[in-house]
């Protein structure tokens, strides 16, 4: 089986202008300076407080560079330029926390025309959605530690299944895979009931609803399996994104201050096993799992292409994706794409105030993440010397 070089930057970046290269290479030196980042987003979220606009500054850097557009119908040529190069798109409306009603409507709208927009265009494979936009993040929580609800929050628990089956069931009459994001620990319990709920209704024929598991909890391993055998013995389809988990700080933070036992796995290494494992057994039970890698992490991309050819399966059977955020690891993406695996680059849209905190959290991960700012760079960087060197 030939290997994938996710060194070669002329694929990586080949849809990129050398303008466009240098404007990276300046955005991820400011990225990798700890110190700018951390005066940077002190200021982003000081300006957020006091309402001040800062459009004007965050436009043309961090938010072109990780976002697709404000609106759904401005990443249309965006969706369009990727797939010349066999990449597809994933539009996430990028909105964090519904508390109030009027947000969680206006949120539930915009995701219902995410799914329309997604069945029309075969450049777009999967409908997505963040469950914390459709409940009030303080019931979910109760619900998720199992803690007394009242009446009152019960019902809205009720509101946020019946919010959950509406997108499903849309995704379902259109035949639109549809994922569901993870977010923090303490909610996770009650939304992997409604989601499993979700996969019983409607991925009787195929997987349609996915649900996300973070890799860097202990008990997740467990849970696939688990999860695999109920699907057995209810005669459904499961889907699962695979993330290794985006809030380890906060989570060992919470556990300790609160007094229980730290969810997240002890060690890197720990996380990295549990991640691949969980590839594997996907893979090894491919009948009843789809499976979505969504990870930068080269290994765990070159693993899941070893693990396909191992088991005999076509580079684009349509249950293995590969998938990485906008503005990230373009050397994993194009390189996968052009060999001929699936792959989606997961794009956020929506008005600058409401990214900002994806913003925030894409800046401090990039200085946080070991090594991903230098190899981001190193990557531009030899890219523009190659086309200097050889003449493009
Ligand atoms: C397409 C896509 C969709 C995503 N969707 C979600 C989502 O729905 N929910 C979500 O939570 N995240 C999501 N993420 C982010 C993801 O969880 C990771 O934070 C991010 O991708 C970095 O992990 P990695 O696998 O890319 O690579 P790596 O850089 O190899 O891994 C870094 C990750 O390893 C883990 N880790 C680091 N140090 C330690 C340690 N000391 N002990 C234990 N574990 C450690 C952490 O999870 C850290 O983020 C998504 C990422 C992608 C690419």
């Amino acid at each position: 089986m030939e290997q994938i070089n996710f060194n070669d930057t002329k694929i990586a970046f080949d849809w990129k202008t050398d303008k466009e290269l240098n404007k990276a290479v300046f955005l991820f030196k400011m990225i990798g300076k700890n110190s700018m980042v951390k005066v940077g987003n002190a200021l982003i979220n000081t300006a957020i407080a006091i309402h001040f606009p800062i459009g004007w500054a965050v436009r043309p850097t961090i938010y072109q560079h990780f976002v697709g557009g404000e609106t759904l119908e401005s990443c249309n040529p965006l969706v369009e330029k990727l797939a010349k190069f066999n990449v597809k798109t994933i539009l996430d409306y990028s909105v964090e926390g519904g508390d109030t009603e009027a947000k969680i409507d206006a949120a539930l709208k915009e995701t219902l025309r995410t799914i329309d927009n997604a069945a029309t265009n075969s450049n777009i494979p999967y409908a997505v959605f963040k469950p914390t936009a459709f409940c009030y993040p303080d019931v979910l929580r109760k619900a998720g530690r199992k803690e007394h609800l009242t009446e009152e929050e019960i019902l809205e628990t009720e509101k946020f299944r019946t919010r959950v089956k509406t997108l499903c069931q849309k995704a379902y009459d259109l035949d639109m895979p549809i994922m569901i994001d993870a977010e923090d620990v303490a909610y996770q319990n009650f939304i992997d009931i409604v989601v499993y709920e979700m996969m019983q209704e409607f991925n009787k024929e195929k997987a349609i609803v996915y649900n996300t598991l973070q890799m860097y909890r202990k008990d997740r391993l467990d849970f696939l399996k688990d999860l695999y055998q109920k699907a057995i013995s209810d005669n459904i389809f499961i889907g699962v994104k695979f993330v290794r988990g985006a809030y380890m700080e906060k989570e060992r933070e919470l556990a300790q201050k609160l007094g229980y036992p730290d969810p997240i796995h002890n060690t890197k290494l720990d996380t990295d096993d549990a991640f691949n494992a969980a590839l594997k057994f996907s893979v090894e039970h491919i009948d009843r799992i789809s499976i979505f890698n969504a990870t930068h992490n080269e290994k765990s991309s070159r693993f899941l292409t070893e693990l396909m050819s191992q088991n005999g399966l076509a580079k684009d059977d349509s249950r293995c994706f590969f998938s990485q955020l906008y503005g990230m690891s373009d050397n994993i993406t194009f390189n996968l794409a052009k060999a001929g695996y699936n792959v989606a680059k997961y794009t956020p849209y929506g008005p600058i105030k409401h990214v900002l905190p994806y913003l925030l959290r894409r800046t401090e991960e990039n200085t946080s993440v070991a090594g991903q700012t230098s190899r981001e760079l190193q990557l531009f960087t030899s890219e523009k010397q190659r086309r200097k060197t050889e003449n493009k």
